[in-house]
């Protein structure tokens, strides 16, 4: 007997705007590649801020499974959860939602993705993050979990302080970007075309060779800063890379299946 959609396990991306999101591409090829694209599907739902809470309670009874969560709800999943990870207790913020027997339970890939995309571990490094908002805050706990050493740029200085006073970390107000092993861009710059040696405290030729250089903004192409940094010869890692670490580890959350990466990435990459 042929399934219908009752009988299938949906999972989904929730976010407002969320037509841009490349998750759905990226997991149902993961799904296809596992052989579950008969039982599983992905999709993308626009949800709200004020339609949120409801909309999540309702997938519970809709045979969802599970579902990432993005801007701007990673702050209003860990509210509603019935039970949250250690990761996501102290962050502050839930990326993937598992439901069962009626349940919530939340959990934060950002922070192990972010770690797995990185060339070679931060141990010991000096680290500027850039930006305070909750990929900053995954970004921040996954480098100090590490044993870097992470100072925090932002833009409105009194978020980094209060950052920093949670999570740990140094607030700096004038970085010295060549100083520095390893830099992640975790603020929206970029995103709607602004200019990155503009809006942030770097210069488009402060960059050297010993370097990593981490942009979470994805978009069409290689960014103004990957793009600068690859030129002074910066290993970098793009948008695209920490979103399919990211989104294996919450398919291997919900499957518990080994993701197929390279599927995962040529699919996120698809124009
Ligand atoms: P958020 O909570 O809205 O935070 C935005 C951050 O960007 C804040 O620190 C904000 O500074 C800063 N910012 C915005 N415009 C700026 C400007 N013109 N100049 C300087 N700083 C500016 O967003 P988020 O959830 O942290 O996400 C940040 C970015 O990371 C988004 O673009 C998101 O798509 C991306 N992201 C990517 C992945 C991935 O897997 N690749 C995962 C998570 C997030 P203020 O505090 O001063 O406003």
């Amino acid at each position: 007997m042929m399934s219908d959609k009752r009988d299938k396990k949906r999972l989904a991306v929730i976010g407002h705007p969320v037509t841009h999101s490349r998750s759905p591409a990226m997991q149902n090829a993961a799904l296809a590649e596992l052989g579950l694209a008969g039982e599983w599907t992905y999709e993308a739902i626009d949800v709200a801020p004020d339609e949120f809470e409801r909309r999540v309670r309702a997938m519970v009874g809709e045979g969802f499974a599970g579902a990432n969560v993005t801007v701007p709800h990673k702050g209003a999943a860990l509210i509603l959860a019935d039970k949250l990870s250690e990761t996501v207790r102290e962050i502050g913020a839930a990326n993937t939602l598992s439901f069962a027997n009626g349940e919530i339970y939340a959990d934060n890939t950002d922070a192990k993705g972010l770690l797995r995309a990185l060339p070679a571990s931060p141990q010991g490094e000096r680290v500027l993050v850039l930006g305070a908002g909750g990929a900053a805050r995954a970004v921040v706990w996954a480098l100090l979990g590490e044993g870097a050493h992470v100072e925090v740029w932002n833009r409105t200085e009194l978020r980094s302080r209060n950052l920093c006073e949670k999570l740990g970390g140094t607030p700096v107000t004038a970085p010295d970007g060549p100083s520095y092993r390893l830099i992640v861009n975790a603020t929206s710059v970029g995103l709607r075309g602004e200019d990155p040696f503009g809006e942030l405290p770097l210069s488009a030729d402060g960059f050297s060779g010993g370097q990593t250089v981490v942009d979470l903004v994805y978009g069409a192409g290689t960014s103004q800063l990957l793009a600068a940094a690859e030129i002074a010869g910066a290993a970098v890692v793009d948008g695209i890379e920490v979103l399919v670490r990211q989104g294996a580890l919450s398919l291997e959350i919900w499957t518990g299946r080994e993701p197929p990466l390279d599927v995962m990435r040529a699919a996120a990459r698809e124009p």
